[in-house]
C-alpha cells in the first residue's frame, strides 16, 4: 500500500517537473503569447504591475514590527519592515513607470522589466520574513509563520500571465525562508517547503492551462470573426455583381428589358410630381432580318452592340439606354421637353446613320433606325404600357413613312393638377 502511494507520488512529481520544464521553455515571456493580443498583453501586464499585494504584505510585516516593539521593546524586526517597505517602494516606481509608458512602448521590454522587479521582490520579500523569523517573539511567531503563505498565494494567483517568473519567484521566498528557519532551529522546515511549493507548482500549471484555453479560445473568435467578415464582403462583391449580369444585356452591355421596365415604373411614378415632361424613345433597326440575311447572323450581333453604343453616346448623362428586344432598342428622357426630346431622337437617328462601321468583319451596307417618341406631360400620372404603347405606335408611323426617320406621339392625356 505504501509503495502503491509513493509510486503514484513520484509519478506525480515527474509529470510535473516535466510540465515545469514545458513552461521554463515556452514561456520566457508572457503565457500564450502565440494568441494573446497586444491589448491583452498590455491587460495582462497590467495586473503584473499593481502593487496592491505588495501594500498588504508590507503592512502586515510593519504591523509585526510595531507589534515586537510594542509588546517586547524589541526594535530587532524594524530592518524586516525597512527592506520590506524598500519593495513596496521601488513596486510603486515601476508601476508608476508603467502607467507612464509612451505610445511606443514594446511589451517585451516591459515583460523583462516585470521579471526584474519581481526578483527584487523576491529578494525583498525572502530577506524581511527571514529576519522576523530570527527577531520575533511568542505569539507574533505564530503570525509569522501564517504571514508567509501570503505573498506566496498572491504571486502563485498571478501565475496565469508569467508562469516561469512566478515559480522562479516563489522558490527563491520559500527557499530562504525555509533555510532562515532550519538555521532557527525549525528541521521540518525545509522538507515542509519543499511541499508546499510542489502543491504551488501543481497550481501554476492549473492556472496557465486554463489561461491557455482562454486565451486561444479568444484568439480563435477573433480569427472567425475576421472570416466571417471578409467572406460577407466577398459576397456582397459577387451579389454586386449578379444583380449587375441579372439587369444588362449580355450581347450589347446596355441594361436589359427588366431593367427597362423597373426604371420605366420608377420614372413614372416619379414623374406625378415632376415639374418637368419625360420622353420615352422606341428605336427599331430597319430592315434588320434582311441585313442579317446578307452578312449573317455573327456581324448582325457585332452591328446591334455598334447600335447600341451609338444611342447610348448621343443620349444625355441621365438618359437610360436599354434594349427592348431583338433589334429594338429605348431611351427613356427624364425631365425632357417634347422639343429637346425630338432633338434627341434625332440626334440618335443621325448617330446611328453615320456610324463607325470599321470594326466590323464586313462593313456591310449603312444600318438605319425608326424612331418613334412617347411623350408624358409634367406630373401626369399614366402606365407604363401606356407609354411604350404611344412610343409604339410614333414607332409604326416612322416605318410607314419610309423609315429612317423620328415620329412622336403625346401619351399624357391629364396632367394629375388638372384632375385636381
Ligand atoms: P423593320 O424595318 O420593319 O423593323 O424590319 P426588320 O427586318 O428589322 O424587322 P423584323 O421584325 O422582320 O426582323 C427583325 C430581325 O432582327 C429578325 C431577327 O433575326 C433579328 N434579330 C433579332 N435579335 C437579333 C440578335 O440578337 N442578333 C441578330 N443578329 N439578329 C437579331
Ligand atoms: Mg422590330
Ligand atoms: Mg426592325
Amino acid at each position: 500500500m505504501m509503495w502503491l502511494v509513493g509510486r503514484q507520488m513520484m509519478e506525480s512529481l515527474r509529470a510535473q517537473v516535466a510540465a515545469m520544464r514545458r513552461v521554463m521553455s515556452s514561456t520566457a515571456g508572457l503565457i500564450g503569447s502565440d494568441y494573446a493580443t497586444k491589448e491583452q498583453a498590455w491587460e495582462m501586464l497590467e495586473g503584473l504591475f499593481s502593487p496592491f499585494a505588495h501594500a498588504l504584505t508590507a503592512t502586515a510585516i510593519a504591523l509585526i514590527a510595531w507589534y515586537n516593539w510594542y509588546a517586547d521593546g524589541s526594535l530587532a524586526s524594524v530592518p524586516a519592515a525597512v527592506m520590506v517597505l524598500g519593495t513596496f517602494s521601488l513596486r510603486v516606481v515601476f508601476a508608476r513607470r508603467y502607467h507612464r509608458r509612451g505610445p511606443d512602448a514594446r511589451v517585451s521590454d516591459w515583460i523583462r522589466l516585470s521579471a526584474k522587479s519581481s526578483f527584487i521582490a523576491a529578494l525583498g520579500w525572502g530577506s524581511s520574513l527571514s529576519i522576523l523569523i530570527f527577531t520575533t517573539e511568542g505569539p507574533a511567531r505564530f503570525a509569522v509563520f501564517a504571514l508567509i503563505s501570503a505573498p506566496i498565494q498572491g504571486v502563485t494567483a498571478r501565475a496565469y500571465a508569467m508562469p516561469a517568473v512566478v515559480i522562479v519567484h516563489i522558490s527563491i521566498v520559500l527557499g530562504m525562508v525555509g533555510m532562515a528557519a532550519t538555521i532557527f532551529g525549525i528541521a521540518v522546515a525545509i522538507p515542509l517547503v519543499l511541499l508546499y511549493l510542489w502543491y504551488q507548482i501543481g497550481f501554476v500549471f492549473e492556472l496557465v492551462a486554463l489561461r491557455t484555453k482562454m486565451l486561444k479560445a479568444d484568439h480563435d473568435r477573433v480569427a472567425l470573426l475576421g472570416q466571417v467578415t471578409r467572406y460577407n464582403s466577398d459576397l456582397a462583391v459577387v451579389n454586386a455583381r449578379l444583380s449587375t449580369f441579372a439587369l444588362t444585356d449580355g450581347l450589347t452591355g446596355v441594361s436589359n428589358r427588366r431593367d427597362f421596365d423597373q426604371k420605366l415604373k420608377l420614372c413614372l411614378q416619379d414623374q406625378t410630381t415632376c415639374a418637368a415632361p419625360l420622353a420615352l424613345l422606341l428605336i427599331d433597326v430597319d430592315h434588320f432580318k434582311r441585313f442579317n440575311d446578307t452578312y449573317g447572323h455573327l456581324v448582325g450581333d457585332e452591328c446591334l452592340k455598334l447600335v447600341a453604343a451609338a444611342i447610348r453616346t448621343a443620349g444625355r448623362v441621365n438618359d437610360f439606354t436599354a434594349r427592348y428586344g431583338g433589334e429594338e432598342f429605348a431611351l427613356i428622357l427624364p425631365a425632357t421637353t417634347h422639343a429637346d426630346a425630338l432633338v434627341i431622337a434625332e440626334r440618335v437617328r443621325q448617330a446611328v446613320e453615320t456610324m463607325d462601321r470599321a470594326a466590323l468583319p464586313q462593313p456591310g451596307e449603312r444600318l438605319t433606325v425608326s424612331i418613334g417618341v412617347g411623350i408624358v406631360a409634367a406630373g401626369a400620372s399614366i402606365q407604363p404600357h401606356e407609354l411604350v404603347e404611344a412610343a409604339d405606335s410614333a414607332l409604326y408611323l416612322a416605318k410607314q413613312c419610309g423609315r429612317n426617320c423620328v415620329k412622336d406621339g403625346v401619351a399624357a392625356r391629364q396632367p394629375l393638377q388638372q384632375i385636381a
